[in-house]
């Protein structure tokens, strides 16, 4: 393809996305096939000879298409949201087409520089403390933009780990590492995602999962009776993951508890993962969920989720980057460049060397959206959310089961788990609706999530109306 066909064929793809955009809804919202379905569709081998572009689009309709789960569809309610919009595609898109890999300052000046300031455009929005910021006189903190929030987590635990290490190698000079990180204990919810869990693999520690109160939110308490009771088995306490926005019923750990109890041991990193909630703290009124963040290490929110960017863009600060890049340095000659002194070297920052320039699609919707238009857009989600929960609880034969504080409700019939599970499956056959389960105070409940970009009264009002449908015909059955 030349610069002339690139032109027409862009144009052509432009065209493409705007019309899957505009005629969503007259899609299934997941697909209507079997596992295995495009085996049988696309050839075993790549083609040997040069295709005509026509004949690849034509089978994006037809050989794609039909195996695609439409997140951006006005019934998609699973999850959480794929963020989403015409300036971060665009971003994308330029940042395709520059093409430039920046895993030092030297590599592409502009892709770390304007990395950098974004983050800190965004921390301050949310309303993170001064010294996690990177231009701010006397901080040593900054952000980074990482793949996802498990790679934030897990680099988290790394720096956790190695400083850890670093000070009982000091402490007990002729002690094996091996036995020394034999000791160390991480601390999670029983309601924090599973990538810590996945994080205390690959890092070779041990975790423990603790139980949240009634309200799925981690208490103060629980922590220190946890890690005391490790420190006279003789393990060491290291790392605590706290949640902002739980995945299964967005519930909130207390943050000012935990970092009080983090605070009475040496050397703990507190880190807060806020992937979808912490997005909603640019709005003031909800400024209240962070508080205690004070106390953290390091803090990530994905605007790849409820910030309209699409993925990835996992946005990730911490208060001391020496603490973070000391973990993660290593520095062979053809990296080097004569400012590394001065300057930000974002492979330090995380695990991989290449990195995108994935600031361009963050910076073109902070500034399209404007910090307003982005309150005004997370603001929708929660009204919608708190109409769909007034419409459950209208109706006596269902519950609600989290504290409705964000865009995520769970309910659930009145009844057994097996109900709802045939409840839930029902409408996802169907194809009319998409949601997902989870399980909030051991009982089976059903996610409603509003994630469409432009969610409407209308599109709650029709899904309540699937749902209840489904139930009458499900309790009809259930009664005959
Ligand atoms: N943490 C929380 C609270 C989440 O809800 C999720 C995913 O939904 C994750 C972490 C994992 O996110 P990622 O896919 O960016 O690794």
């Amino acid at each position: 393809m030349d610069c002339d066909e690139f032109r027409s064929r862009g144009k052509e793809m432009v065209e493409y996305i705007c019309s899957y955009m505009q005629n969503l809804e007259s899609r299934r919202v997941t697909p209507n096939i079997e596992p295995g379905y495009l085996r049988k569709l696309i050839p075993e081998q790549a083609p040997d000879a040069p295709e005509a572009w026509e004949h690849i689009m034509e089978d994006v309709e037809k050989k794609i298409m039909p195996g695609v789960t439409h997140w951006q569809h006005p019934r998609f309610h699973a999850y959480f949201p794929s963020g989403n919009s015409y300036p971060s595609i665009l971003g994308d898109m330029l940042a395709a087409g520059v093409g430039c890999i920046g895993f030092s300052w030297a590599s592409s000046p502009a892709l770390t520089e304007l990395e950098t300031i974004v983050l800190d455009w965004l921390g301050k929005a949310i309303g993170l403390p001064d010294q996690f910021l990177a231009f701010k006189e006397g901080s040593r903190g900054g952000g980074v933009i990482q793949t996802s929030a498990s790679e934030c987590v897990l680099v988290s635990m790394l720096a956790a780990r190695a400083q850890a290490l670093k000070r009982l190698k000091h402490q007990h000079p002729f002690v094996e590492e091996g036995l020394l990180l034999s000791k160390l204990m991480a601390y999670c919810s029983r309601e924090a995602h599973s990538c810590v869990e996945k994080a205390a693999m690959i890092c070779f520690v041990k975790l423990r999962i603790l139980e949240p109160d009634e309200k799925s939110s981690l208490r103060g308490k629980t922590l220190m009776m946890a890690m005391e009771e490790d420190e006279t088995m003789g393990l060491i306490p290291f790392f605590v993951s706290t949640t902002l926005g739980t995945t299964s019923c967005c519930s909130f750990d207390n943050l000012t508890e935990i970092g009080q109890v983090c605070n009475k041991f040496p050397c703990v990193w507190l880190h807060v993962d806020g992937a979808y909630a912490g997005n909603a703290f640019i709005c003031p009124e909800l400024k209240y969920l962070l508080s205690g963040i004070e106390y953290a290490d390091s803090f990530n929110t994905n605007p790849n989720k409820w910030l309209l960017t699409n993925f990835d863009c996992s946005t990730y600060w911490v208060r001391d980057r020496i603490r973070l890049t000391s973990a993660l340095v290593v520095d062979p000659l053809y990296l080097q460049h004569g400012y590394s002194d001065a300057t930000i070297d974002y492979r330090h920052w995380g695990v991989p060397l290449s990195r995108r320039f994935r600031s361009l699609k963050l910076w073109f919707v902070l500034r399209s959206y404007g910090i307003s238009g982005l309150q005004k857009y997370i603001r929708n989600h929660i009204r919608l959310a708190k109409k769909f929960e007034g419409l459950v609880l209208k109706d006596r034969r269902f519950e609600i089961c989290n504290e409705v504080k964000l865009a995520l409700v769970c309910f659930r019939l009145k009844g057994s788990d097996k109900l709802n599970e045939k409840l839930l499956s029902n409408i996802n056959a169907s194809g009319k609706l998409h949601m997902v389960p989870s399980n909030v105070n051991d009982k089976y409940v059903i996610r409603f999530c509003v994630v469409a970009a432009n969610a409407e009264e209308a599109d709650v009002d029709h899904a309540w109306e699937v749902i209840r449908d489904f139930a009458d015909e499900l309790l009809e059955v259930n009664i005959a």
